[in-house]
C-alpha cells in the first residue's frame, strides 16, 4: 500500500529541471505512483521520457481541451500561453491514439469552456469524444479535465459508456460532484483542500470510496505561493483523517483501494 498523486505535471518547466528531487521527495513522503499528465503531443513526448527514467511515474497521455483548439483560438486572436511548437488537432489525437497501449490511464482530456470561446466548442467535443473512444477500446481510466462545461462533459461521458473516470479538480457545483460519484465515477481532490471550501466539502459529503488525491502541481499547493509537488499529497491524506476521524492509515487503505478500484492496480 502506498500514497499516490493522480495528477501531476512533473514535466512542467517549473518542476522539470528538478524532477529527480521532486520525485525523491515523493517517495520520502510514502509515494508509490505519480500519474504525470500530458496536455499535448510534445508534453506526452516529455512524460514517456520521464517515464522511462523513473518507474515511479505512470505516463498518462493526452490532449488538454485548449490544446485540442489552440491553431484556431491563436487564429482568432485569443491569447493563450503555450510554449511549443505548433501541433493540429489531428496530430493531438493521433500521438495518444499511437501510444496509448503503453499509457498508464488517458489525460488529461475533457471539455473547457473558460478559455475556449462557444464557437470552437464542437471540434473541442469532437476530439474529446475520439479520445474516450480510444480509452475505452484500450481499456485504459481517462482523467478528466473540464472547466464550465462539466455537465456536457458528464453526458458525453454517460453516453458513451464510459465508467473508468477520474474528474481532476473538480471545478462545479458540489452536489453535481456527488451525482458524478453517483455515477460511478472518481473524483480526485487537490493539495490546496484545506483552503478550498468546496474541496472541504467534497472530502466531507462524497462516497469515501469514490475519492482520490492528485496535487496538479506546480499549482494548487497547500501553501498558495509555494510550489506544489506530489509529495503534498500526503497533507490532504492527514486532512481527510480530521475530517473523516479516523487514523491516517485507514484513510491510505481506503485511497489504496480507490487506485485499484479504478486503475485495476495496486498504487
Ligand atoms: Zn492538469
Amino acid at each position: 500500500m502506498g500514497l499516490f498523486d493522480v495528477h501531476a505535471h512533473v514535466t512542467h518547466p517549473k518542476l522539470a529541471p528538478r524532477a529527480d528531487e521532486v520525485l525523491a521527495n515523493a517517495r520520502a513522503a510514502g509515494l508509490t505512483s505519480v500519474l504525470v499528465n500530458g496536455l499535448n503531443p510534445h508534453d506526452n513526448a516529455a512524460v514517456q521520457a520521464l517515464a522511462s527514467r523513473d518507474p515511479i511515474v505512470k505516463p498518462c497521455y493526452g490532449l488538454y481541451p485548449v490544446d485540442a483548439v489552440l491553431g484556431e483560438m491563436e487564429a482568432m486572436g485569443v491569447d493563450y500561453p503555450r510554449d511549443c511548437p505548433a501541433f493540429t488537432r489531428e496530430e493531438g489525437v493521433a500521438w495518444v491514439r499511437d501510444h496509448v497501449e503503453e499509457a498508464f490511464a488517458v489525460g488529461e482530456i475533457g471539455l473547457d469552456g473558460y478559455w475556449v470561446p462557444e464557437a470552437l466548442w464542437a471540434p473541442q467535443e469532437e476530439a474529446f469524444r475520439a479520445l474516450v473512444a480510444i480509452a475505452m477500446e484500450a481499456d485504459k481510466a481517462i482523467i478528466i479535465h473540464t472547466r464550465k462545461r462539466e455537465r456536457r462533459a458528464l453526458e458525453i461521458l454517460e453516453e458513451m459508456g464510459a465508467t473508468k473516470v477520474d474528474w481532476h479538480c473538480f471545478g462545479g457545483r458540489v452536489k453535481l460532484a456527488r451525482r458524478i460519484a453517483e455515477a460511478g465515477h472518481w473524483l480526485s481532490i487537490p493539495a490546496n483542500a484545506r483552503r478550498n471550501e468546496a474541496f472541504t466539502r467534497m472530502l466531507q459529503t462524497l462516497p469515501r470510496e469514490k475519492v482520490l488525491l492528485e496535487t496538479d502541481c506546480p499549482y494548487l499547493g497547500p501553501d498558495k505561493d509555494a510550489v506544489n509537488e506530489p509529495a503534498n499529497v500526503a497533507v490532504t491524506a492527514a486532512y481527510a483523517a480530521e475530517l473523516w476521524g479516523c487514523p491516517v492509515e485507514e484513510v491510505e487503505a481506503q485511497l489504496a483501494a480507490n487506485f485499484e478500484a479504478l486503475f485495476g492496480v495496486a498504487p
